[in-house]
């Protein structure tokens, strides 16, 4: 089984799928024969121990779950892969022989567990896949993978399952595409797998979303699948039977391989695939701006207090001259965006004030 983990591990796309959580014997075994009867999916995933937010709500079936991976194993040929938490799990799912395992979003943030999942792992030679961290911190994703590479772990990937935010968005956890970027840029030859389950928290948006990671050179995918999806007992919002996902992966497009006559072509779409993205970003960000500002203007209504506070400006505007700078903006254009974007704040504030 290891010989077939190696050869996954270099195949492109990679395709991990499987429940949020390993439930029953039947819903994991299920699952696994459907997975494998699409012939699309190289490695079969399962949550033993779930970190859930609250007490009370299913925090996994422990290790009793590990046999159904191992038996889904020997009956479709998959490797296996589990999420880790403890030293105790690394054991636990090592014992199991499980071929692959990751590092959830919750245990990223936290560089005491990464630590000790990575004294654990010292001396095997399992495939390690870290999520990124909940909060958008790239420093506390990269220390994660340095965790690792000091630990003596070979074969490392990372897994872009988005950033929790305040306040509603459209999608569970904000995709901030420029993070991943800035991942690949500083590890350019580490796999870098999408998990659009955990980005989405819905199946609506889940197309899109793998289409964006793909399209910005994602090297594969990570998407919850289950038998029974609407009664799942975690994640049931986001997950979509096995059918469903292979009806997604057959829609999804695939860059074509570059010859060496269209690589520049190539090159420049994806670059201008980068620049749609961000730009996209912008715009959320602006209309979320826009939004406070109508929230201050509110208050400034009801305590009459004037729309433009003169110094509260200058202040922005000589911090924004600074980072500019730093960043490579020219003071010309930091104005102008910044003229523009105060001008926007205060005809929202008028509307209010006046309304
Ligand atoms: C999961 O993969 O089921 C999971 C718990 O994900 P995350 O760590 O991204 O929240
Ligand atoms: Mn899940």
């Amino acid at each position: 089984m290891k010989d077939v983990m190696q050869e996954k591990w270099n195949k492109r796309p990679l395709i991990i799928s499987g429940p949020c959580s390993a439930e029953t014997e039947e819903q994991v075994v299920e699952t696994a024969a459907r997975l494998a009867k699409t012939g699309k999916v190289d490695v079969l995933r399962a949550g033993i121990w779930k970190p859930r937010t609250k007490p009370g709500m299913f925090e996994g079936i422990g290790m009793k779950g590990l046999p159904w991976m191992t038996q889904a194993k020997k009956l479709t040929g998959m490797p296996i892969a589990v999420e880790v938490a403890t030293a105790k799990h690394v054991e636990d799912a090592l014992h199991f022989e499980v071929d692959l395992l990751w590092i959830g979003a919750r245990t990223t943030v936290n560089p005491f567990s990464v630590q000790e999942v990575c004294d654990a792992l010292r001396g095997t030679d399992v495939p390690v896949l870290i999520k990124n961290p909940i909060n958008p911190d790239l420093e506390l994703w990269s220390g994660g993978i340095e965790r690792l590479q000091k630990a003596g772990v070979q074969r490392i990937g990372m897994i872009h399952r988005g950033f929790s935010n305040y306040g509603n968005t459209e999608y569970r956890n904000a995709p901030m595409w420029h993070l991943p970027i800035e991942m690949k840029r500083r590890f350019p030859e580490m796999l870098l797998i999408c998990d659009p389950s955990h980005i989405c928290g819905n199946r609506t948006l889940l197309q899109s979303t793998a289409q964006k990671s793909i399209d910005l050179d994602f090297n594969g995918l990570m998407i919850e699948a289950h038998i029974d999806p609407d009664n799942a007992w975690s994640d049931a919002k986001q997950q979509i039977t096995p059918e469903t996902l292979s009806g997604l992966l057959d829609h999804l497009i695939w860059r074509a391989e570059t010859t060496d006559e269209l690589e520049f072509q190539t090159a420049l779409a994806k670059l201008r695939e980068q620049i749609n993205h961000i730009d996209d970003e912008l715009m959320m960000l602006l209309g979320q701006r826009m939004k406070v500002a109508d929230k201050i203007g509110r208050y400034k209504k009801d305590n009459n207090i004037t729309i433009l506070q003169t110094n509260r400006w200058n202040d922005i505007l000589a911090k924004a001259f600074t980072r500019g700078e730093k960043l490579g903006l020219s003071k010309e254009f930091v104005t102008k965006y910044f003229d523009a974007v105060h001008m926007e704040s205060i005809n929202h504030q008028n509307k209010i004030m006046n309304d």
